[in-house]
């Protein structure tokens, strides 16, 4: 079956409230579970021979990377794991051959859908084989961040949370004998709060995603039991309209205000995502050298964050091989090891986090290389203004 060509029916563009009716999936999902859904048609019908979605681990701090090839298991990936900072795109590369041979469904933040798009760009991916649906994203918490904050700023034993989410600019948690929730702003504002590329990031709606879902500007009855979807390809539209057609999702015009409000949102996050890159720039260009050199001579040479950035290629055994300034496996780290990395991901940093998420070392490697990112965006291509660093 061709991913490629709508049908007649939903159009790029269109605007709905969507919902599963598959009672399993509504029971777990987070909002109506149209995502699932979705998911769960795409492979029952044979567009995709397997989903790659996420699924909850042994606590709601824990987020696993699963393939699913059986659709009465992707009831088990429905809800939103805010903790869970995963990026999906390299592992498509890297376990599922970069869907040469097969056709995949995937679930996609912002950043996960960059990645896709960069890895496409290398030949790594085959994007005609890829569903994207997309999920908007106002940012994901550390596990670490997320235990320490619930235990020291509400008070509750992390182990007793059994549900988490972010809404209306506030952390809540269930746990057992009650619920809480503090706004994020003065989370933030306390360290606390979203991963710092997070509250950088500008890609709020994944548009380059086949379909963009999220809770935002879903009001009235529908609020909580519906997802709003943006249509964004051709594909998108005939998974949907297939899925419609079939049974497997419902779906009402999305309401005029609700569009107005969704639009309003988005604004405002983006503003909230300047207004961190601003602070966070500026404090690094007070001592942009000095805290380079400080922060990077901790490294212990472990390699994670060469393996884990989705648009970094070098094999780490290459990435010191032939290089004379570079004292292979010699510690503490040449100057070069760092400055060559920065160099190779200058213009492609999509600022998802790995690297800082994944360093052992608590480097900022993510600040410091969307600043790169962000600084030659603004200077070589200041014509593509924003859409140049979306993320
Ligand atoms: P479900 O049917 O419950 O499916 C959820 C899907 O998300 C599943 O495929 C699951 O595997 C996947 N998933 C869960 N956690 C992750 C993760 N950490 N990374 C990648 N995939 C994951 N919507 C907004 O409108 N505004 C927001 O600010 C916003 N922030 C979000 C932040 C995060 C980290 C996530 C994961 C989602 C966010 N959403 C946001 C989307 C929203 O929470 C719902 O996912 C969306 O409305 C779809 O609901 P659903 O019931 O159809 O999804
Ligand atoms: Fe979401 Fe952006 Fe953070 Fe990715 S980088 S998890 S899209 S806020
Ligand atoms: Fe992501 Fe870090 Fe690579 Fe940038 S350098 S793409 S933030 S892993
Ligand atoms: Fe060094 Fe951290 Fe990179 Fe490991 S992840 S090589 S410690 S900077």
């Amino acid at each position: 079956m061709s991913l490629s060509g709508a049908t007649p029916g939903y159009q790029k563009g269109d605007l709905v409230y969507a919902w599963t009716t598959n009672e399993d999936i509504a029971r777990s999902a987070e909002c109506g579970g149209a995502v699932t859904g979705l998911q769960k048609f795409a492979l029952e019908s044979g567009m995709v021979d397997a989903v790659l979605a996420v699924k909850r681990g042994s606590d709601i701090y824990d987020a696993i990377p699963v393939v699913i090839t059986d659709p009465a298991d992707l009831a088990q990936t429905a809800g939103s794991l805010h903790c869970g900072t995963l990026l999906l795109a390299k592992l498509i590369k890297k376990y599922l051959g970069g869907t040469k041979d097969r056709k995949i469904g995937v679930t996609v933040k912002g950043c996960d859908t960059m990645g896709l798009l960069e890895l496409a760009r290398r030949g790594e991916i085959n994007l005609d084989n890829v569903v994207m649906i997309g999920v908007n994203c106002g940012g994901s918490v550390s596990p670490l961040t997320a235990r320490k904050m619930i235990r020291e700023k509400f008070e509750v034993d992390p182990d007793a949370v059994h549900k988490e989410e972010i809404d209306k600019g506030q952390f809540i948690i269930e746990y057992d004998g009650g619920h809480k929730g503090i706004s994020m702003d003065d989370l933030e504002d306390e360290g606390y709060g979203r991963r710092s590329n997070c509250r950088r990031c500008l890609y709020k709606i994944p548009r380059q995603a086949d379909l963009a879902c999220g809770n935002w500007g879903v009001i009235g009855d529908k609020a909580g039991k519906a997802t709003f979807i943006e249509v964004c390809s051709d594909k998108g539209a005939r998974l949907l309209s297939d899925a419609v057609a079939a049974g497997a999702i419902a779906t009402e015009p999305a309401n005029p205000k609700g569009v107005e409000i969704r639009g309003k949102v988005e604004g405002a996050m983006e503003k909230l995502g300047q207004k961190w890159r601003n602070r966070d720039f500026t404090a690094l260009k007070e001592d942009l050298w000095g805290t380079i050199e400080r922060e990077t001579s901790r490294c212990i040479k472990c390699y994670s964050c060469i393996e884990q950035c989705p648009v970094c290629f070098t094999d780490p055994d290459q990435f010191e091989k032939n290089s004379p300034m570079i004292r292979r496996g010699g510690l503490p780290v040449d100057g070069m090891f760092h400055l060559r990395r920065f160099a190779h991901i200058s213009d492609s940093c999509i600022n998802c986090g790995q690297c800082e998420e994944l360093c052992p070392m608590e480097i900022p490697l993510a600040l410091f290389s969307h600043a790169i990112r962000n600084e030659a965006d603004l200077v070589f291509e200041p014509k593509l203004g924003r859409a140049s660093y979306t993320n």
